[in-house]
Formats: structure tokens, C-alpha cells, sequence
């Protein structure tokens, strides 16, 4: 048997259908390609942490219930006790949880453009995903559509991310309302940039239905891969069936629970980034050619001039800036780059790069 046909023997046609996730090297790049905070934190700050980090037994299983930073989080986000908290090893691993409880033939729906991993990992599980397109004019929901497609499609579950990555809107409150009332299986609401959306959350309408997904990946703490997810105790509680037991591991545990204890470190630089936000939105804007939209996120999408988005991505990458080229993706992502915002003299640095990319 040749190696190829074994291999498509051996494994479900959806998979050998798949392209992995492809992650960019960013060595020896200025970084502002995946939403990460900039920041680190003050030395005293991670000298404490490290004492912290002494006290852990690694020779140990962790806490598979991770009692104490479920805890935290409970308390921090005020739950009331008719709902329950499961964590993840990021929110990507709470999508695969959710989505891997589902009979085989369900229907998942989110938008288009959304956040790549519901439609990646949908795929990968055999389900049928459906994404229905953002209004042209302001990348909010096309309600019509999204109601239609519920009717037609019955979907298990319906993703909003909230901010939309990557268009770094807020969807209109009552269309996702009318959503929650007319879905007949689960609305997640996608929560991963709440620290830049000056208080806009879905946390408090968590009900029936209603889930609410948070990360601290966006936070600052994207190296942790911690995500979770709040929802009615009994959808909770049959989704920690299916968790692998030890899902968080004893370094992130202590690691998380050291960070929220002293979070006013976030507040600060989520403060500064959300102040770099406004200055990089009037600067992009200001360009000739250039239309960068709002964000209530920590990154801008920007349409350049037409055809020349992948020209612009690669001559910001020369100069040594790294930034994600959406345009591949086509659609309303046509012309299309995201940049995240990092520091002021990072931010300079990819201003600077893309008025020189512009004048190519
Ligand atoms: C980045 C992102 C996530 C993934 O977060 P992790 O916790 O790092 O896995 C989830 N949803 C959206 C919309 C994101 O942009």
C-alpha cells in the first residue's frame, strides 16, 4: 500500500480536507500580527510572581476543577449561582469542547468575516458551518440574513464574537438580542477583547441559551492559554464530561490567579493601548488612500488602496514590521490588513513602514 493511500485510508475525509492553522514566524519582527498586549510587567511585579511560581508541584496532577482560579473568576465577573464557569486551555480549546459535544450531522453559524477558528474547527469535526456576511457598509450584522439561516439551518450552536475579530466592531445589541430570542440551540458570545470594549459585555444576560466566552490571551497573558466560558450549570456541567481532566496545567493555574490578584497592572496598559488605538485611527485615517475602521478592540482593520494590500503587507514585512494580510480571505475582507496596536514606538515604527509601502 503506497504511504498516500494508507494515509487517506486512515483518516476522515474532512481532515485530510483541512490546512493546518498557519502561524507566521515573527522572529526578529516588530509583532503586531496577533493581538498580543505589548507590555510586560514591572521586575518587583515578577519577582513576586516567580516566588509564586516556587510553591508549585509539578511533580503533581493539577487541580482538575482548578477550584481556587475558577473561584477568582466567579468572584471578579460577580456570577450569580445559577451559572457555572469550565476552563480552557485557551478559548480555542472551550470552541473544540463545545463543538465536539455536538451530534455529527449539526450546523454551526457565525458571521462573515469572523474569528477563523469556529469554521477551522467545525470543519475538522465533520459539521456543516455556515457563515453569513456582514453588512457592506459597517461590517455590522445583516440581521435578515442571519434570522434566515437560522430558520433554514437550525444551528446547534451560533458564534458572535463581540468585539468582531477582525473587524474590530460591536454588533448592534438588540440584533444580537433578536438572534438570542429566535436561535433555537446555543448563542456563544465571543467576549475574547472585553478589556478594549469600554464595558460592553453580554456577562450579565448569561440565561437559558445564552454562553459568554472570555480569554486572558488578549489581556496580556497570551503565553498562559487560559480562556472560559460562563453559561447555565447544566450546559456547563455536560461540557465538563467531555473535558480532558487535567486541561489547565499547574504553572497557568498559579500563574492566572497571581496576575488577577494584581490586576490593576492590566488596567493600565489596556488604558494606554485603547489611548493608542484613537491616535493610530486618526493617523491611518489621515493617509491618502488609506480607510482604517472604529475598533473597540486592541487592533485596526484598514483598506488600502485596491490590489495593493499583499504589495503593502510585504514591503511593511521588509521593513521589518509584521502585520496580518486579511485581503486573501476575500469578500468584505478584499483590500484589507489588520495591524494590532502595540506600543507608541512600535505603532510609529508600522506608521512609518506603511507611508514608505505607500509611496512604492
Ligand atoms: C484570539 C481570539 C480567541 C482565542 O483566544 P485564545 O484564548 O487565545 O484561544 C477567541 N475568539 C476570538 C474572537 C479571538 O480573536
Amino acid at each position: 500500500m503506497s504511504k498516500s493511500h494508507f494515509i487517506h485510508t486512515l483518516f476522515r475525509p474532512e481532515v485530510l480536507a483541512l490546512s493546518a492553522y498557519h502561524v507566521a514566524n515573527a522572529k526578529g519582527f516588530i509583532k503586531l500580527d496577533a493581538m498580543e498586549n505589548p507590555y510586560t510587567w514591572p521586575l518587583s511585579l515578577k519577582d513576586q510572581w516567580l516566588k509564586c511560581l516556587k510553591e508549585c508541584e509539578i511533580n503533581r496532577y493539577p487541580d482538575p476543577q482548578a477550584h481556587t482560579l475558577s473561584s477568582t473568576l466567579k468572584l471578579r465577573n460577580q456570577l450569580p449561582e445559577s451559572v457555572d464557569i469550565l476552563l480552557g486551555n485557551g478559548s480555542d480549546e472551550i470552541i473544540q469542547l463545545l463543538l465536539m459535544a455536538l451530534p455529527p450531522d449539526s450546523h454551526v453559524l457565525s458571521t462573515t468575516p469572523s474569528f477563523v477558528m469556529y469554521k477551522q474547527i467545525s470543519d475538522s469535526l465533520g459539521l456543516h458551518y455556515h457563515g453569513v456576511s456582514l453588512r457592506e457598509d459597517n461590517f455590522d450584522l445583516d440581521l435578515p440574513a442571519m434570522l434566515q439561516a437560522i430558520e433554514q439551518f437550525n444551528p446547534s450552536v451560533i458564534f458572535l464574537a463581540y468585539p468582531n475579530n477582525p473587524t474590530g466592531n460591536l454588533f448592534d445589541e438588540k440584533a444580537i438580542e433578536h438572534i438570542i430570542s429566535e436561535a433555537k440551540g446555543l448563542v456563544i458570545i465571543d467576549e475574547a477583547y472585553e478589556p478594549f470594549a469600554n464595558k460592553a459585555s453580554f456577562m450579565h444576560k448569561v440565561m437559558h441559551n445564552v454562553l459568554v466566552m472570555r480569554t486572558v490571551s488578549k489581556l496580556g497573558l497570551a503565553g498562559l492559554r487560559l480562556g472560559y466560558i460562563v453559561g447555565e450549570n447544566e450546559i456547563i456541567a455536560q461540557l465538563h464530561k467531555i473535558r480532558l481532566p487535567y486541561n489547565i496545567n499547574v504553572l497557568t493555574q498559579a500563574s492566572v490567579q497571581f496576575a488577577l490578584e494584581n490586576h490593576s497592572v492590566f488596567e493600565e496598559q489596556t488604558n494606554a493601548i485603547c489611548i493608542e488605538r484613537t491616535n493610530m485611527f486618526n493617523t491611518l485615517n489621515a493617509l491618502d488612500g488609506i480607510c482604517a475602521y472604529e475598533s473597540a478592540a486592541n487592533f485596526i482593520l484598514f483598506k488600502v488602496p485596491q490590489d495593493n494590500a499583499s504589495q503593502i503587507f510585504e514591503s511593511l514585512k521588509s521593513q521589518g514590521v509584521l502585520i496580518k494580510n486579511m485581503s486573501p480571505q476575500g469578500g468584505l475582507l478584499r483590500d484589507c490588513l489588520r495591524v494590532t496596536v502595540g506600543a507608541p514606538e512600535e505603532n510609529q515604527a508600522f506608521l512609518n513602514a506603511l507611508k514608505i509601502a505607500l509611496n512604492h
